[in-house]
């Protein structure tokens, strides 16, 4: 017998009218790329939202399915886009500005993007790539100084297309489960892979992201939002303040460990996110500069890479701050999992409570996470038998953009992430390893098969293989091992550095280039990443 429950479909449009008419005054703050603050409420924002809908119709001759691209910090016009373009049943697809720009060039042509917005300061990326962009037709142009030029073609400041627009639109009636918006993620071999999120992905992902468990948001919350609106939609959280009436602080590009002291400071944040290299930079700052009121940020949620137990003790014991430890994915929405203590926790000592929120945590509702063995057998939840985390759940992708590749996924059906580690009995997941071949430096990937392939075109180089190597500040950085061709004609780590700029942003390159005479191969004749690494940890790798 079926339920006799209305339809009522779960959008992001949904979410934006319900945050205009519950929580209409309340803020979004944006500290814009010149350094000037923005402030309006959610019923400015929704008043915008209508005219940029109109604008994308009627202007831009946007039709449903379209693919619009931002390449854009985070600010209030970015949080427009996230709702104007899925509200006219287009996809909103945030490029990552971080990537090669090779990779760049790649997602816009394959994602077929008809227009981009793109913030000024970023404009030099896509002059560089432009010849070689087939389907853009308008760059829309975010913060423009005065003096603003570009030899893109076809600009539109966004000022411009907003002038002389009514805010009367009626939003395009969608399916729950059509795309709203697209992130891309790296792969590991190959091109970048597209992950399409629905309506319906995107509205329980928000509920998921603001309950207790999970960020626990609601309209009390002062947040800052410091994970990229480029980066796996900022982890929702632009969609899931709305729908908490949680006010948003947006720092646009000041991510700089002073600048973000000075916005928790004067906006008198109580919540934040983003990953461990800026929360690493915020302590430093904070430790050799301590502000002289208390900041009155209760916790901050920090995921994208492992979260050192020695930052988590650090800001506890000398600010009084807890930081909660978060794993996702692009392919997760990226809500996964989230490490807070339970209640039949609280009477362990501090040092075994430390160890549970150095984990990743555990799953949310709406996801399932199994830990599956090297001979296809489930491990047991017992903290010791390790395993590749497979995931299934509501915001898990099913499938890559355009592509009918099943290698990502076990033969059930779940998604393989490439994360290796132990479930404990609690449900604690605790990444130990990765079997995927990534750099991971500052939050952003960085391919080490692409740099491979790069530092390889170089004459004089036979063979190179790239390793993450654990660092303290970015939590990984590239090291290059190297076999010259003629061990007579030398080519210097600075001669590559010089060679890859051609193709890659300076934080991109391996800092350390180690020369052997042979790289260690596994029985397949591959790079032997592990082995090196061993070898790394073990000091027989030096540069
Ligand atoms: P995000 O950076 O938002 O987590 P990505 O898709 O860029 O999303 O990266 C996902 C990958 O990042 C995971 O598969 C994992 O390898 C790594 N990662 C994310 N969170 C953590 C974490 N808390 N601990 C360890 N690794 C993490």
């Amino acid at each position: 017998m079926k339920g006799q429950m209305m339809h009522y479909p779960l959008t992001t449009t949904v979410i934006l009218e319900y945050g205009a008419r519950v929580f209409p005054k309340k803020k979004i703050i944006s500290i814009q790329p010149n350094g000037t603050r923005h402030e309006y409420s959610f019923s400015d924002m929704h008043k915008t939202c209508k005219k940029l809908a109109n604008a994308l119709v009627n202007k831009l001759g946007i039709q449903p399915g379209d693919m619009v691209g931002t390449f854009a910090w985070n600010h209030h016009q970015h949080v427009e886009l996230y709702y104007a373009i899925p509200g006219i049943g287009a996809v909103c697809h945030t490029i990552n500005v971080r990537l090669f720009p090779a990779q760049i060039e790649f997602i816009i042509n394959h994602a077929e993007d008809r227009v981009i917005f793109a913030d000024a300061t970023l404009v030099p990326i896509l002059e560089k790539i432009a010849p070689l962009i087939t389907t853009v037709e308008h760059f829309i142009i975010l913060n423009a100084p005065e003096n603003f030029s570009s030899t893109l073609n076809n600009i539109i400041l966004y000022e411009d297309l907003l002038k002389n627009v009514s805010e009367d639109f009626d939003w395009v009636e969608v399916d729950e489960h059509d795309a709203c918006a697209m992130c891309y993620t790296s792969g590991t071999t190959g091109q970048p892979k597209g992950v399409l999120y629905s309506h319906r992905s995107t509205y329980l992902h928000a509920m998921g992201i603001i309950a207790p468990n999970a960020a626990c948001i609601s309209d009390k919350d002062r947040i800052l939002i410091v994970v990229p609106q480029f980066h796996v939609m900022a982890w929702g959280f632009p969609y899931a303040c709305v729908l908490a009436g949680a006010e948003m602080v947006m720092p646009s590009l000041h991510f700089q460990p002073d600048a973000m002291i000075k916005i928790l400071s004067e906006e008198k944040i109580n919540k934040a996110n983003g990953v461990p290299t800026i929360w690493m930079g915020i302590y430093d700052a904070m430790k050799k500069n301590p502000p002289k009121e208390k900041l009155l940020l209760e916790e901050y949620l920090i995921g994208g890479s492992a979260l050192p137990i020695s930052l988590i003790e650090g800001f506890e014991k000398d600010f009084g701050i807890p930081g909660v430890h978060a794993w996702g994915m692009t392919e997760t929405s990226p809500l996964g999992t989230v490490s807070r203590l339970q209640s039949k926790h609280e009477r362990l000592d501090d040092a075994a409570q430390l160890k549970i929120r150095g984990k990743q945590g555990i799953e949310c509702p709406c996801v399932e996470i199994r830990a599956v063995k090297e001979d296809g057998s489930i491990a047991p939840r017992d903290g010791k038998t390790i395993g590749e985390f497979e995931i299934r759940g509501v915001w898990v992708v099913d499938n890559y953009f355009k592509t009918n590749n099943r290698d990502s996924f076990s033969e059930d059906g779940w998604f393989k992430t490439g994360d290796v580690g132990t479930i404990d009995e609690d449900g604690y997941m605790e990444i130990t390893d990765r079997s995927k071949d990534l750099v991971k430096s500052g939050g952003e990937w960085i391919s080490s098969v692409v740099l491979e392939m790069a530092i390889m075109a170089h004459p004089k180089v036979k063979e190179a293989s790239v390793i993450a190597i654990p660092d303290a500040k970015w939590g990984e950085r590239p090291l290059a091992v190297i076999v010259l061709r003629d061990e007579n004609e030398m080519v210097t780590g600075d001669e590559l550095k010089q060679f890859l700029l051609r193709d890659f942003l300076s934080y991109q390159l391996p800092d350390s280039y180690v020369y052997v005479n042979s790289i260690p191969k596994t029985s397949v004749g591959k790079f032997d990443k592990k082995e090196m690494r061993r070898m790394y940890a073990e000091g027989e790798l030096n540069a």
